[in-house]
């Protein structure tokens, strides 16, 4: 319903409801119905669009003006509103929980308070360096009391799609990636080769050389690699070209990842891209913003999709994975995300809601005190 509200309230707010123009005959109403009950408006951007050339095309054919706004996210006012209305939160963990390895103010008091109420929360991030159980440590270390149960890293997500589709145990994952990925696989009873152990291993080239390569690897799952090199590349190319079926699956497609907070750096769609390029293959992508990990949690915990909110810091990801299966969003802004960024003509990924950060949840005066003090 947020999304009706914040479409009828941008046109609204700039014509009033009423499309104004010089010509008599182009004097019409905003067609507030419309966005009601038009099926466009599952997607509130998607409404908007589809209402703005409706009115554009009429406006046009007048010579009137034309709109140029869209739904925009509306600061969070009502924290109690948006907590009673969802059962479980998904946050994102990077720039939501913690930045680095320093906690963001105030989590351990809302994730107690959430956790009173009886809400489900759920951690998930794209980062597939780390298994469930390594993620778990680092919630422990941050003092933070979080179950493995409750952490869904992309390289979890890798091993749980091959068991939804029962992928064969006798067949084999190439893994370009780091030890989560290979961790989950071995959870989760799978073989696989490759990983950090290819990471030092180069190719000779000399006239006739071939590399050889295992035709049962049946899939290829690629992810984050500080590790990566060109024998990787040619290695896994030969698993997706070569083997009849051979899958390939990407953790994340992340342009920039923060490996240091002084600058961004090449993420895991840098790898991904390679093997798109020399296999003119897309991927199979597990990690946000792809649904499969929200539908398996709903799936998991016989969770209502509409009762889920998704929480994270990144526009591009978090947002539109919660967007993607029509879940509320809320965007804090205690990671990459900046207000400008989020205010810019050029994005056109609006969550629900955006507020400072997720203690906001616990002194909305404090959230309202930072957006004044930032200038919305
Ligand atoms: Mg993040």
């Amino acid at each position: 319903m947020f999304s009706l509200r914040s479409s009828t309230t941008t046109i609204a707010q700039v014509t009033g409801g009423v499309c104004h123009s010089r010509h008599r005959s182009c004097f019409h109403s905003v067609p507030i119905n419309y966005r009601l009950s038009h099926p466009a408006t599952r997607n509130p951007l998607l409404a908007f669009v589809k209402c703005s050339r409706k009115l554009r095309s009429n406006c046009n054919r007048f010579g009137m003006a034309t709109f140029t706004t869209r739904a925009s996210a509306q600061p969070l006012q009502n924290a109690d509103e948006l907590i009673d209305s969802v059962e479980t939160f998904i946050f994102d963990c990077d720039g939501v929980i913690w930045k680095g390895d320093s906690l963001i103010e105030g989590v351990p008091d809302t994730l107690d308070m959430l956790r009173s109420k009886g809400k489900r929360l759920v951690f998930v991030t794209n980062n597939s360096t780390k298994s469930r159980k390594q993620y778990g440590k680092k919630f422990e270390t941050l003092g933070l009391n979080v179950s493995e149960e409750e952490i869904f890293a992309s390289s979890f997500a890798a091993a749980a799609y091959l068991k939804s589709i029962n992928f064969p145990k006798e067949k084999k994952v190439y893994v370009v990636g780091e030890e989560g990925i290979q961790k989950e696989l071995e959870l989760a009873g799978y073989q696989y080769l490759g990983g950090p152990e290819d990471g030092g291993k180069k190719i000779e080239l000399k006239p006739g050389f071939l590399m050889e390569h295992d035709e049962d690897v049946g899939a290829v799952v690629v992810g984050f690699d500080r590790y990566f090199n060109y024998y990787k590349v040619q290695y896994g190319t030969l698993c997706i070209r070569e083997n009849p079926g051979c899958l390939f699956i990407a953790t994340n497609r992340d342009a920039v990842t923060h490996l240091t907070d002084a600058q961004e750096w090449a993420g895991g769609g840098s790898m991904v891209g390679a093997f798109v390029g020399s296999t003119q293959r897309e991927p199979l992508v597990v990690g946000k913003p792809s649904t499969f990990m929200m539908d398996y949690l709903a799936n998991e915990f016989g969770i209502s999709k509409s009762q889920i909110c998704m929480v994270g810091d990144r526009l591009d990801t978090d947002i539109l994975f919660g967007q993607n299966g029509g879940r509320k969003t809320l965007l804090v802004l205690s990671g990459v995300t900046s207000l400008s960024m989020l205010q810019s003509p050029n994005n056109s990924i609006q969550p629900d809601f955006y507020t400072s950060k997720i203690s906001d949840f616990l002194s909305l005066k404090a959230a309202a005190v930072w957006l004044h003090s930032n200038e919305i």
